[in-house]
């Protein structure tokens, strides 16, 4: 993890240093350009002929710098959309990380204070996962990982938004869902887990927490109950939904 930090920082050093370049570049053909304009000025009185000459290469000149500035700012813009998409994004799974999730909780309790909707929170946690590692190795417990998060992407909705909370932990917010319909998509997502094989005929399970959003409270509250009710789901024997 500090290793991908200090690349992110290497990489904006160099792109800083390029665009510092770049800027210096852009203000010596600004300042070339204008002194071409003085140049231009005094020739238009002297011969019509040599100004047209003279006024071409400075209107390239400009043409060029413009050109150059406009796909210099396009691809830093670009670069910025890839940084914060990265900034975002858990590395392994593709999925939002608990950073961003928390951001997209904190907006959702926003939402709901100005409308009568109801929004849900399902947290879910798998099943004995070291025991996975242990036996498996840590390539095997990635692919399960992937294939877990997959199995409640497909069961969810196009507007639910999967986030990889921790490790082995994840949270799927359910915009427009109240706490009854979050609770039989929860009990589809451990169903679907339960019932699937994995490669070499590894079998998971995992255990659920569902709560529906409060408006009137904090996100850390909130989060604080479904994670319990994830334990309550661990304590009673793991494999279920509890809310
Ligand atoms: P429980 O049923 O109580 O949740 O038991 P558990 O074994 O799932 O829980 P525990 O917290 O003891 O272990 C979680 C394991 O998840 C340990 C850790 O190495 C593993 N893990 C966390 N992140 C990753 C990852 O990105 N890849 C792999 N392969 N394993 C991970
Ligand atoms: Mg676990
Ligand atoms: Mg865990």
């Amino acid at each position: 993890m500090l290793k991908r930090n200090k690349n992110i920082y290497y990489f904006s050093n160099k792109k800083l240093f390029i665009d510092l370049i770049v800027l210096v570049l852009f203000i010596l053909f600004t300042a070339t350009a204008l002194i071409y304009l003085d140049a231009a000025e005094r020739i238009y009185s002297f011969t019509r002929q040599h100004e047209e000459l003279e006024l071409d290469e400075l209107i390239l000149l400009l043409a060029i710098s413009s050109i150059y500035m406009f796909l210099f700012i396009l691809k830093r813009f670009m670069d910025l959309k890839e940084l914060i998409l990265k900034a975002c994004t858990d590395p392994l799974l593709g999925l939002i990380n608990r950073a961003s999730g928390l951001e997209y909780i904190i907006n959702e309790i926003k939402i709901l204070k100005s409308s009568t909707s109801k929004s849900s929170l399902i947290m879910y946690d798998i099943d004995h996962f070291k025991k996975v590692n242990d036996t498996y190795g840590h390539d095997v417990g990635d692919y399960i990982l992937k294939a877990v998060t997959n199995i409640v992407i497909r069961e969810s909705r196009s507007s639910d938004i999967s986030v990889r909370w921790g490790g082995e932990e994840f949270i799927v917010i359910c915009p427009n869902t109240n706490l009854k319909n979050a609770v039989l998509l929860a009990e589809r997502f451990r169903a679907s887990i339960e019932n699937y094989v994995f490669e070499n005929h590894i079998k998971v399970t995992a255990s659920f927490g569902v709560i529906e959003l409060n408006k009137h409270e904090q996100s850390q509250e909130q989060l604080i109950k479904v994670d319990e009710y994830v334990y309550q789901s661990k304590a009673n024997g793991r494999n279920q939904v509890t809310h």
